[in-house]
């Protein structure tokens, strides 16, 4: 990894960006045969894919992505045999739970979207809760349960998926930022911080990054960054068993295997994004925790490790974006939003496969780049 082989002056793909989205492209676009060649302006999963809390969960996801979240879920387990090597992936399940009567009005109609795809688990009422999970607070008046809810590490993760992508043959190269392209009749002309590379095919995965390296093609992809918090305990002997999800969408907390606690649920940190200076909101975190402890009390116990926050994309309509960019012969994006550590191995795998063999992701097609483009 790095920069310090030949430059390879010209490739089938070039991938820019090396988050775990990116990565995922980039080692599925090599098993595919294709030269394949990614530009990360700094380290691979430097950021959001490795600042994540690392949940990969499917009862906080909603349609018109439930299908396509099912197989990402799928997705994972297969990427953590694959990769050969600990990523910390496991599958304790989760509990979706509710609070109010509106929150439980809201987790009934997902558990029938869900049970309309087979991916129903059980209803708890607060009575069978509190006998599957004392652990919890007294104001959850009802939940969901599944078997699928998982996680893993996203440290972990991020560096064996770029071992894997080198091993397949893509050359990973870092420190390079891609600053310009031009296109003409053999392809993309590609200038970077230190040389030019030509490419037949360009995939932008450059996160919340991704609308400003779509201008470099002269193509308009409204993304914006949002920036969120997370944090995390001091290990503690193991009492929670479960991916605790809130139906609202503003709560997950875990027990990894080191004991540790993850608390987050998405609550906005304050900072700049030119700047590259992701921060802690502090009253926005006060939040947090006192809806996290109130859910599981046992939380209260445990001292504070350390809060962080990252950027994360963002599009006007939340959906993430894939596939060919519209009047830019062979570009294309992978973009995902929220929920993106889960999406990523997969939407890189469905990327391979529209590139290498021209086959377009069903699944995926709510999140068309040519929903942007004027008619
Ligand atoms: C705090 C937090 C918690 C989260 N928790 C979860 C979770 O539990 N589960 C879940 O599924 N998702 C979670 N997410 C979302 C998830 O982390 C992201 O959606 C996902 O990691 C995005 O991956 P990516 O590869 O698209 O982007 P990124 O990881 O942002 O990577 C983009 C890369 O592109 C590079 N780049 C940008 N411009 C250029 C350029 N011009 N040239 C070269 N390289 C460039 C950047 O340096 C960067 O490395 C969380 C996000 C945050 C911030």
């Amino acid at each position: 990894m790095g920069t310090d082989g030949a430059w390879p002056s010209a490739c089938d793909i070039c991938v820019v960006g090396g988050g775990l989205a990116g990565l995922a492209t980039a080692w599925r676009l090599a098993q595919s045969g294709q030269r394949t060649v990614l530009l990360e302006r700094r380290v691979p999963a430097g950021a959001a894919s490795s600042a994540n809390a690392g949940t990969l969960a499917i009862q906080n996801k909603r349609p018109p992505l439930l299908p396509f979240f099912r197989d990402a879920l799928a997705e994972w387990a297969r990427v953590a045999e694959e990769l050969g090597v600990e990523i910390g992936y496991g599958k304790p399940g989760g509990l979706h739970i509710a609070r109010s009567n509106e929150d439980a009005q809201r987790l009934r109609k997902n558990f029938e979207n869900h049970g309309a795809l087979g991916l129903a688990g059980e209803w708890l009422d607060a009575a069978a809760l509190r006998a599957e999970a004392p652990w919890l607070g007294d104001g959850i008046i009802a939940a969901t349960r599944s078997p699928l809810d998982a996680h893993a590490d996203p440290l972990r993760a991020g560096s064996a998926m770029a071992a894997a992508a080198e091993e397949a043959g893509a050359a990973i190269l870092t420190g390079i930022e891609l600053r310009g392209a031009a296109r003409d009749s053999i392809g993309w002309r590609l200038e970077t911080n230190t040389s030019a590379l030509r490419a037949n095919n360009v995939v932008i995965a450059s996160g919340p990054w991704t609308g400003r390296v779509a201008a470099l093609f002269g193509a308009n992809l409204p993304v914006h960054p949002s920036l969120i918090m997370l944090s995390v305990t001091e290990p503690a002997p193991r009492f929670m068993d479960r991916i605790v999800t809130h139906v609202a969408g503003n709560l997950t907390v875990k027990q990894v295997k080191n004991g540790s606690c993850l608390i987050g649920g998405g609550w906005p940190g304050a900072g700049d994004f030119d700047a590259e200076r992701p921060g802690i909101d502090p009253l926005m975190l006060r939040h947090n925790l006192r809806l996290a402890t109130d859910v599981v009390p046992g939380l209260a116990n445990l001292r504070l490790a350390r809060s962080w926050a990252n950027f994360e994309a963002q599009t006007p309509d939340g959906l993430p974006i894939f596939g060919a960019v519209p009047d830019r012969d062979g570009l294309f994006v992978v973009l995902p939003t929220a929920g993106g550590w889960t999406a990523a191995p997969l939407m890189g795998r469905l990327m391979a496969r529209q590139i290498a063999a021209g086959e377009e992701a069903e699944t995926l097609a709510p999140a068309t780049p040519a929903r942007f483009s004027p008619r």
